[in-house]
């Protein structure tokens, strides 16, 4: 199958050439047909898919037949966080590179100044990829207007809705064109999440990836038992021993992205941290040099590593367990992506095991627990009356609510 063949136009099969495809994955043999025939899509897949191309490519071809005048906004693309939209803003500028017209693409997103996005609305823009609540901000200021948009893409559906943008979402929704397509992606499809696909979509073309050998990513899942406060020193040895290259290591908060990192740094493994409360210039840096490969290990919260595209990341750590089975397979989804190998590694203690079983039965996985020598647990599970809750670094009973959680996630994630 080649890319030509799913109907795509000369300069965008040039596109693709110049970065680097040469077959298409399953998704965008999938999408793309559908997406060209102006049909609305439902695509169950996840980062690492090619989802980004397989939505960019027809969202420039429909471009290229229908702009004629004046530039007024042809797609709008929502993503649940700033690193996804500099991500995919990015990929659809590369691909854009090729068309024989210039093609204005916009990333907007919170958590900066809001004037040099005015800005650099002026004059019209063709594409626009953004985080919702910053949308809506610019909407207020009447900074552009999405009153004509053909396409909307909604990207990581699921992680939008976990992150509380779903009164955003409507708002939005509301202020779109009723006649435009749709694509719709999601990773997950939690009863919330089909509910908002059943109502934006229309008899929409269900493209799913997820089960497919072709595109499952090739990750070997791997889980230790290691007693809690030995975690960095296995993390470290392993580092050493298995000669990782590169490896993201998820922790579940703030203090411990930042703690990890700089217990690793001295003892002298090159790791920087990435986390909500960092200034965006700073995540911008510490993301653009682990990528470099100018950092060994970056230690992240889930929210910061949130559909981060780092090619050949061979390694993925869980030194706290996530919370959800969902996040589970996001956070390994880090590596293995585009068809290359990778390594998932979750650290599991007596009090985090059965929350591994959890994840373990609701992923339909089985992976044998290991031990390390040197590195044998010892410590015995808390008695119920008295659990604290590792994964979440608090006392049960006293943990913030579900919806504080939300909150606080989305406003590290967006705004
Ligand atoms: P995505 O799922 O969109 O985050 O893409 C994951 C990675 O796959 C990115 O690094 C893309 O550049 C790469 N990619 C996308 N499409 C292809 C393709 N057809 N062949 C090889 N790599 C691809």
């Amino acid at each position: 199958m080649s890319f030509s063949s799913l109907g795509l136009a000369a300069p965008l099969c040039n596109a693709v050439t110049a970065n680097g495809y040469t077959t298409p994955t399953a998704i965008q043999s999938a999408a793309i047909p559908a997406i060209l025939r102006g049909e609305d899509v439902l695509g169950a897949a996840q980062t690492g898919s090619g989802k980004t191309a397989a939505f960019a490519l027809p969202l420039l071809q429909s471009l290229l037949d229908n702009r004629s005048g004046a530039r007024q906004l042809h797609g709008l693309v929502l993503v649940p966080t700033r690193e996804l939209a500099a991500q995919v803003g990015e990929t659809i500028r590369r691909l854009a590179l090729h068309l024989p017209m210039q093609v204005k693409v916009s990333i907007v997103f919170g958590g900066v100044s809001i004037n040099p996005q005015m800005m650099a609305l002026r004059g019209g823009t063709d594409i626009v990829v953004a985080t919702p609540g910053r949308l809506l901000d610019l909407l207020d200021h009447n900074a552009l207007k999405i009153s004509r948009t053909a396409m909307l893409v909604l990207d990581e559906a699921d992680r939008l809705l976990d992150l509380g943008f779903s009164e955003e979402l409507g708002r939005i929704l509301a202020l779109l064109p009723t006649q435009r397509q749709n694509l719709f992606f999601s990773a997950t499809f939690p009863p919330s999440v089909q509910a908002l696909a059943d109502s934006m979509l229309h008899q929409p073309t269900r493209v799913e990836v997820l089960g497919e050998p072709l595109s499952k990513p090739d990750i070997a899942q791997r889980a230790i038992l290691v007693d809690v406060p030995r975690r960095t020193q296995l993390l470290k040895h392993l580092i050493l021993q298995e000669k990782w290259g590169r490896v993201l290591v998820f922790v579940a908060t703030k203090y411990a992205a930042d703690h990890v990192a700089d217990k690793l740094r001295r003892n002298g493994i090159d790791a920087g941290s990435i986390h909500g409360e960092l200034s965006q210039g700073a995540r911008g840096e510490v993301l653009s040099d682990f990528k470099a490969n100018r950092m060994q290990v970056l230690v992240a919260t889930d929210v910061a590593a949130r559909g981060i595209d780092i090619a050949r990341l061979p390694v993925v750590v869980n030194y706290d367990l996530p919370r959800s089975a969902d996040d589970y397979t996001h956070r390994i989804g880090r590596t293995g992506r585009a068809g290359e190998s990778g390594v998932a590694v979750s650290f599991v203690s007596a009090d985090t095991q059965a929350h591994f079983h959890l994840i373990e039965k609701r992923q339909d996985i089985k992976v044998a627990l290991e031990t390390i020598a040197g590195f044998e647990a010892v410590e015995e599970a808390t008695p119920v009356a008295a659990v604290t809750d590792t994964v979440n670094g608090g006392i049960k009973g006293k943990r913030k609510s579900k919806k504080d959680k939300l909150r606080e996630a989305a406003a590290n994630a967006a705004e």
